[in-house]
């Protein structure tokens, strides 16, 4: 079976590098590599040297294409430099914040020139509501070139972040996916993808699902989430998400991120595991390993 994930972070030496900025300061001259042996990560090298380890990867694991998150803002061009290596397996995704001055030129920049798909919101970490005017004007320029939205809501947790002892302000308040379904509703055309169910919001997230044509839920991570709401297992979880969202609006991803971990065979399996628990048809899993992907994506 073809096998698509959609959503592995691309942690770049600008990754590392944005990380060592906040823990050692803006002067410091502490470099990526020094952050990644920090936590005990492979160094990523240059994105050409993180791309072909990625590849290599997914050869390994028999894993068709994935969506590659550039996982900082101002890390575009890394995931281009990925994707024009080997456009046949990656798909480029990119952080963005939206209360940026030159937010509406940077996304305007990756999907015209850069050649990536899709802008990556983590409202819970800088602070605005997905009903805000400046989510609004991103969906326009998303819409004017076919690009489509990550956006992060519920829980967040940033394992690098934890793991560096960096403080993370969250506002988890912003990632409502109410106040998303309000926005993407306007732009039927842009699909809209929120990553492990909503992570907490999973009745939002279904609801927001149920109220547009164009919400996807990731089925990513572990879903540590569950822990929220009493008795809920994974299972359970996909049981009510086919009931409600149906097999065209669920997207298989796993949340890879680092070396030498690489991709998350386990998070699959788990996920294999629920599905055929509820004994879901081979032609419902085909569309959420795959089909949604592709048809999200297209064909390579
Ligand atoms: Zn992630």
């Amino acid at each position: 079976m073809t096998l698509c994930d959609a959503h592995c972070h691309f942690f770049s030496q600008r990754f590392f590098e944005a990380l060592g900025r906040e823990k050692y300061g803006a002067q410091s001259d502490v470099n990526g590599d020094h952050v990644a042996s920090d936590l005990g990560w492979e160094m990523p090298g240059p994105a050409e040297t993180l791309a072909d380890r990625w590849a290599a990867e997914l050869d390994q694991h028999h894993v068709t294409r994935v969506a590659l998150i550039g996982s900082v803002p101002g890390d575009e061009t890394s995931v281009a430099v990925a994707v024009q290596r080997h456009p046949q397996r990656f798909v480029g995704f990119f952080a963005l914040n939206p209360c940026a001055p030159d937010a509406l030129e940077r996304a305007k920049h990756a999907f015209a020139d850069l050649g990536l798909r899709c802008v990556c919101l983590f409202p819970a970490l800088h602070h605005y509501r997905l009903d805000d005017r400046r989510v609004v004007e991103l969906f326009e320029v998303a819409a004017a070139h076919g690009g489509a939205m990550f956006v992060h809501c519920g829980y967040l947790s940033i394992e690098a972040r934890v793991r560096l002892q960096l403080k993370s302000r969250l506002d988890l308040r912003c990632g409502d996916p109410l106040a998303l379904a309000a926005t993407a509703a306007g732009f039927p055309q842009v699909p809209v993808i929120i990553p492990h169910f909503g992570s907490g919001f999973f009745r939002e997230a279904l609801m927001a699902v149920d109220a547009t044509t164009n919400i996807y839920l990731d089925t990513s991570s572990s879903n540590a989430w569950v822990k929220y709401v009493p008795g809920l297992t994974l299972t359970e979880v996909f049981r009510r998400a086919l009931a409600t969202a149906g097999p065209d609006r669920l997207i298989f991803g796993t949340d890879s991120s680092y070396f030498p971990r690489g991709w998350r065979r386990v998070v699959h399996g788990a996920q294999r595991t629920a599905l055929d628990e509820i004994g879901v048809e081979a032609a419902a899993a085909a569309k959420i390993f795959s089909g949604n992907f592709e048809r999200v994506f297209g064909q390579a």
